[in-house]
């Protein structure tokens, strides 16, 4: 949609596209307003498409005695689990147990029982050294006395914004990426009146009324509105990921790692066809206002670990393919070292103005539900929050797969996508119905995000609607010639502006997600 053509009253606008905003829109739209979402980059442009991708509860907030956050983050993942097959699937931890390092036997035993006690259901087991070894034979077996085996889960954090945000424009919702909140307006009495947006690429503006405005920036969060404690503010604290082929280490299942420098848990893990190692948890201290990359010491750091745990699989920094670097926005008083910070949220009400930052990608529905009730007293009359109602639309179950699919490809498809799998599937080229190299996307899925999530350059469809760029070596550069053929029919790019978009593609992979060194 067309800024100029865009509605001038909303009931809600929603600032921030990323997990947060999307499940506030999302819910926002089934609660019956309406409501607006603004992007000021693309959608999951920022942490959300940056995270470690687990939903989670997380044994080291347990650990620490945040027991609610990890209840309410186990909560949310048994549910996730349930609504989203396909886009939230388990996943195997592994947790070596070492002599005299680490967490030990029993550390580990209470704290898995704690989480299955949240989840209402027993996922984790012991093994000795010898069951263990079989397991992960590639793990360093010095001290190694055995070892413990959970489940947990992961994502696709982009398409998890992206899931979201499709299913509140089926509903009715709108969503506008690379338009930013430039300001919000108040009247005398300073209650909030509307926003000022603007188009970042056509500088077009408009100026919306709004009955009520969220602002869900994340890790940017004070810039539209400070923290009203005064000793509790927005501490960016950078994490960085490496990713590496996967046979360079055939590892089926994520491992838990102590950094043997400051004993930090780091993980390395599948994902999407590849090897993910992180992460890292140190302030921020580049500019707010360009894309975070990651640096040569924070990688160092983490080959520190994965040598220490698999020193013969002799893995070196120039295996990795890619890095992502990504900004917690995390609330601090300013008196702790990064890792032992929290990861609650807070809601922030200021006449109009409901500011909701910190948590996690797990929690985004406790985020939206504690938004949308903070910004009830200035809203019209609506239904309540649908503590109830699924996440996402749940599917007609299909015995079979179309066009000859497997289960598990159908499956992922549909986690995705929703609805508009039976969509990319039918109109595909049957030679496009086979994965891209090394990675579970299929051609097929290309042309149809291209035509229809609103891309704005090459960067929104090879490294967020889908990762390619980030899963394949050099940024996917190889494959633009297809990738070019494909989408060319459907997004009106004409020969000049594919090779501008391919070139600035290329220098901005080297610049955000090269591996430093
Ligand atoms: C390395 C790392 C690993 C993590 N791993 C996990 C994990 O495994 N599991 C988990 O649950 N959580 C994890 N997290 C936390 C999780 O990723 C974040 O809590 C979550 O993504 C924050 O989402 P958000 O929507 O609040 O912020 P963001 O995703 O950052 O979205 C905010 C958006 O607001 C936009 N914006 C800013 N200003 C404006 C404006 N004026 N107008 C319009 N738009 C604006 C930004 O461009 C940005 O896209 C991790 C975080 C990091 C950094």
């Amino acid at each position: 949609m067309n800024l100029e053509n865009a509605e001038k009253h909303w009931d809600l606008v929603v600032i921030g596209g990323g997990i947060t905003g999307a499940g506030i829109l999302r819910e926002a739209v089934r609660m019956g307003l309406k409501t607006v979402l603004f992007e000021k980059n693309d959608f999951a442009w920022g942490t959300s498409s940056r995270s470690s991708k687990f939903i989670h509860g997380g044994l080291r907030y347990l650990a620490e005695g945040r027991i609610f956050l990890t209840y309410d983050s186990v909560r949310n993942r048994q549910r996730l689990l349930r609504e989203a097959p396909g886009l939230v699937e388990p996943v195997d931890f592994l947790v070596p147990v070492y002599k005299h390092f680490g967490p030990g036997r029993w550390t580990l035993q209470a704290a898995l029982s704690i989480y299955d006690l949240m989840a209402g259901e027993k996922h984790h087991s012991y093994y000795d050294l010898e069951q263990f070894s079989n397991l992960i034979p590639q793990v360093q077996h010095k001290k190694l006395t055995g070892g413990y085996l959970f489940m947990d889960a992961q994502t696709d954090d982009a398409r998890l914004v992206m899931r979201l945000i499709n299913e509140a424009k089926a509903a009715g919702g709108t969503a506008f990426n690379y338009t930013g909140v430039t300001q919000i307006h108040r009247n005398d009495e300073g209650a909030v009146t509307g926003v000022e947006v603007e188009d970042t690429e056509t500088r077009q503006t408009q100026t919306l009324s709004a009955s009520a405005v969220i602002n869900a920036t994340g890790a940017w969060a004070e810039e539209l509105h400070p923290s009203p404690k005064k000793h509790l503010h927005l501490r960016p604290l950078r994490g960085s990921h490496l990713l590496f082929p996967e046979n360079r280490l055939p590892i089926k299942k994520a491992v838990t790692l102590i950094h043997p420098d400051d004993k930090r848990p780091m993980f390395i893990f599948p994902w999407e066809g590849v090897l993910l190692l992180g992460t890292t948890d140190l302030d921020h201290s580049q500019s707010m206002s360009i894309e975070p990359v990651m640096t040569r010491e924070e990688a160092d750091y983490m080959m520190t670990a994965l040598t220490a745990y698999f020193p013969h699989a002799r893995i070196r920094l120039k295996d990795a393919i890619a890095s992502i670097a990504g900004v917690r926005p995390v609330l601090s008083k300013g008196d702790r070292p990064p890792s032992k910070e929290s990861r609650e949220y807070a809601v922030w009400v200021d006449k109009g103005l409901i500011t909701v930052t910190g948590g996690k990608l797990t929690t985004f529905r406790s985020l939206a539900r504690d938004a949308l009730s903070a910004a009830k007293p200035f809203l019209p009359e609506h239904q309540g929050f649908a503590e109830h109602e699924p996440a996402f639309r749940q599917l007609p179950k299909t015995t079979t797969p179309p066009r000859g699919l497997s289960a598990e490809v159908w499956r992922r498809l549909c986690g995705r996508y929703g609805e508009d799998a039976e969509k990319i599937v039918t109109r595909a080229d049957p030679k496009d119905l086979r994965p891209i190299e090394n990675t579970f996307t299929l051609w097929a899925e290309l042309p149809r995000l291209a035509e229809t999530e609103d891309i704005r350059n090459l960067s929104d469809l090879l490294l967020r609607r889908v990762r390619i760029g980030l899963l394949t070596p050099g940024g996917g550069r190889h494959l633009l010639d297809w990738v070019q053929a494909l989408c060319e029919p459907v997004m009106g790019w004409d020969k000049q502006r594919w090779k501008k978009e391919r070139s600035a593609y290329i220098a901005h992979w080297e610049y955000a997600h090269r591996v430093p060194g």
